[in-house]
């Protein structure tokens, strides 16, 4: 197979090593995508536990010099840092080098990085959905995108080759492969992952400003559906403000839309339509059958979180 089909890069920067950093490392070394993997974080403790982890080869004190030579760049930093990374890149890129992200919204990404790409280097953005709510270089595994899909925004007249390959290396790292527009993408991700966040955040910030339920009632019966949220209300604050800033057409429309239906089920609800709610509500559990037939999560109870259950 040649390199192309493999998605073998020689030299791979990763500039970010938290979660998706880390996890992207431990993949590319699983499947052999690399000769050499080198890294840069903000902190040089993140980079030294990087480093002490063995994800990567070695490690810079600045995302230029990790940038320097390689022949894949990919951004694994909160989305707000893009721009300012990519100015910071721009002038040791070398020709035929792929620069790609990981960010969670992708038309900002064009935006933010496409001015600072030098002509001869494929910019391939990129987005994998997969995570955890943990952050950090302690919180990346290997199977993290294994079955998962990686979403790439190709922008208009970009290699096709460098498109192959950057598509293998990411089947190679676990992941199922689709293209899209980037503000296509946007609005996709605006119902599937980042209003379920904002709805969480919410009602875990409501549940903490109560008065007349007590905060250690909240805790003590969790187990109710409460803590399904706080999961989620437990992801990194910095990736998520970015997140909102950085997609807020897409964001402000499903919330939008998401009031509206609010306020249709208050209404039922005040007005005693039995008949409204269970249709709504049966018609949604139809929704997590479909999920679990995709593959995209466990058929167990209560997610597999129930031992007995998972018999
Ligand atoms: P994370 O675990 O918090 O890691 C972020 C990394 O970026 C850390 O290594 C941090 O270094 C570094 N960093 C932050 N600001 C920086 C700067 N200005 N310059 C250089 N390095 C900087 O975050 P993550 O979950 O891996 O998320 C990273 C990206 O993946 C985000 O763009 C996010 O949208 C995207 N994403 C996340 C998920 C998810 O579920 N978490 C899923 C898909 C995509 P220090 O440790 O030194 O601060």
């Amino acid at each position: 197979m040649s390199d192309v089909e493999k998605g073998h890069y020689g030299r791979v920067a990763l500039i970010g090593l938290g979660l998706i950093g880390g996890s992207l490392a431990y993949a590319i070394k699983r499947a052999g995508l690399a000769d050499h993997i080198v890294g840069y974080a903000r902190s040089k403790e993140t980079r030294d536990r990087a480093l002490e982890l063995g994800f990567i080869d070695s490690a810079c004190e600045s995302a230029a010099d990790a940038a320097r030579g390689a022949d894949l760049v990919v951004l694994c930093t909160p989305v707000g840092t893009y721009g300012d990374l990519a100015a910071a890149i721009e002038p040791v890129l070398k020709k035929g080098v792929t620069v790609s992200d990981v960010g969670s919204v992708k038309n900002a990404v064009v935006r933010d990085v496409g001015p600072f790409i030098p002509d001869g280097v494929h910019f391939i953005p990129g987005h994998p959905i997969a995570g955890t709510e943990q952050s950090g270089p302690d919180a990346g595994f290997a199977e993290l995108f294994d079955g998962r899909w990686c979403i790439l925004t190709p922008v208009p007249g970009t290699n096709q080759e460098a498109l192959e390959k950057f598509s293998a290396f990411w089947r190679a790292c676990g992941s199922q492969v689709d293209t899209m527009e980037p503000k296509h993408h946007d609005l996709v991700l605006a119902i599937v992952s980042h209003l379920p966040h904002l709805i969480a955040y919410n009602i875990v910030g409501t549940a903490d400003d109560l008065e007349t339920v007590t905060k250690s009632e909240v805790i003590k019966y969790s187990a109710s559906g409460f803590r399904d949220f706080t999961r989620l209300a437990s992801s990194d604050p910095t990736m998520w403000r970015d997140i909102c800033l950085n997609n807020k057409d897409a964001v402000l429309e499903m919330l939008g839309r998401f009031t509206e239906d609010l306020a249709a089920l208050q209404r039922s609800i005040r007005w005693g339509d039995g008949d409204a709610l269970y249709n709504l509500f049966d018609r949604t559990r139809n929704v997590r059958r479909l999920i679990i037939e995709a593959g995209q999560d466990s058929a167990a109870p209560n997610f597999g979180r129930n031992p007995a259950a998972k018999k």
